[in-house]
């Protein structure tokens, strides 16, 4: 199986981007995997720090062992690791890659502590990859009702900094805030700053990751991939989509939790496999 810098590249000659979905437990974790498998595509599974306390490290990273042993790509991602502690917890269990996210800090700290992070999971396994994040965009996957304070053109990553921060911790992959913010936003679609992500692209040299995917429009996302984006996070709308599909599968009368959790994965299901078509170009 290629490893995930693999299929980086991958993703860089055929100019798609790989989906990174979240998951809080084994029926995302199904839902993700089974569409992934159906349409014969890379993909990586996220969890967060409260996300991964509730499905337990060990037990997500032992799945992703599980389906990799049977050469599905599927990759493990320790998704916004806000501090060195949890970072190194996350890399000691055996992640495929982790997100420091410290965008909230100064320049000056975030690239300190990012870098502090690259070193010591470059010394554990030479393979993991490393995200860092300048341009704040937000820290909520929720339903929002307006644009986050702090989320402004303003805030969005300069492509010189961006580069000089690269060079300044070592990291291997780039999260940059170019219009896109975490969550869904009520009064309206974000809309990403085309031009701001190729402009970042050609300077960087690195793969590019947008987060805070849901609620974006189709047509924007092409453009985003067209100009560089290499990963896109979905996560507020699977959460969505779980809910609505369990308060359905209620209604029955059922009490196995295979029965009524079903509807969920289904539910779950459609959005990731609509999202890896639109990134995958099929
Ligand atoms: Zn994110």
């Amino acid at each position: 199986m290629k490893s995930l810098r693999e299929y980086l590249s991958w993703a860089e000659e055929k100019c798609v981007a790989i989906g990174h979905f979240n998951i809080s437990d084994s029926e995302g974790f199904k839902a993700v995997t089974e569409t992934a498998h159906e349409l014969n595509l890379p993909v990586i599974i996220g969890v967060s720090e409260g996300e991964r306390e509730f499905i337990g490290l060990a037990e997500a990273v032992a799945m992703v062992k599980t389906i990799q042993n049977n050469n599905q790509p599927v990759f493990l991602n320790a998704d916004h690791t806000y501090s060195i502690e949890k970072a190194k917890i996350a890399i000691d269990a055996g992640v495929d890659c982790i997100i420091i996210d410290a965008a909230e800090k100064s320049l000056e700290e975030n690239t300190k502590l990012t870098k502090e992070i690259v070193d010591y999971a470059k010394s554990k396994n030479p393979k993991i990859l490393v995200e860092g994040e300048i341009g704040f965009i937000g820290k909520s996957s929720n339903l929002l009702e307006s644009l986050p304070e702090g989320v402004s053109v303003e805030t969005q990553t300069d492509p010189k900094e961006a580069l000089q921060f690269i060079k300044n911790t070592g990291i291997d992959l780039l999260a940059p805030s170019v219009g896109n913010v975490h969550g869904i936003v009520k009064t309206g679609n974000p809309k990403l700053n085309i031009e701001r992500i190729k402009a970042i692209k050609d300077i960087v040299g690195i793969p590019l990751v947008l987060h805070g995917g849901s609620g974006i429009t189709d047509d924007n996302f092409k453009k985003a991939i067209k100009a560089g984006i290499r990963i896109i996070h979905i996560n507020t709308e699977l959460r969505v989509a779980y809910k609505e599909g369990i308060r359905e599968g209620l209604k029955s009368r059922e009490v196995a939790p295979y029965k009524f959790l079903a509807e969920g994965v289904e539910e779950m299901k459609e959005v990731v496999k609509e999202r890896l078509k639109l990134f995958n170009n099929l």
